[in-house]
């Protein structure tokens, strides 16, 4: 699978391409890209519903960003000030408040929702390379 390279972090905010499915909503979403800080903004006619699944995909590039590997969450790749990679995963679902980022075997976890899908995470070691 594809991965996205790509520069989401525009300003303060990561940007992405949601869309509803099995709808036509869609639209641009601006994440807060602070660990554990859920608040979103969209354009006023494209409105996040809370327990609907979403696709999301890289603005740039058109990647699929939901991951193949764990049902319900969308991974993105981000790189802090000093260069560090780290990979982030959120809810596809609306209103999923969990945050997971992840380097090597470190993993740190934020929002209620996080214990939903703890199970991804809890992998020998040697397993991780495949993920
Ligand atoms: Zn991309």
């Amino acid at each position: 699978m594809k991965v996205c390279k790509g520069h989401l972090k525009v300003k303060t905010s990561i940007v992405l391409f949601a869309s509803k499915t099995n709808s036509s909503e869609r639209g641009l979403i601006f994440l807060d890209p602070e660990l554990g800080n859920y608040t979103s903004t969209t354009h006023p006619s494209f409105k996040i519903e809370k327990g609907a699944k979403y696709i999301y995909t890289c603005p740039i590039c058109h990647s699929q960003l939901n991951s193949a590997k764990y049902n319900h969450l969308v991974r993105i790749i981000m790189v802090d000030d000093a260069g560090k990679q780290y990979d982030i995963y959120f809810s596809e679902i609306g209103g999923e408040k969990c945050t997971f980022k992840i380097r090597g075997s470190k993993i740190e976890k934020q929002g209620p929702d996080t214990k939903k899908y703890d199970k991804y995470f809890e992998v020998p070691e040697e397993d991780r390379k495949y993920l």
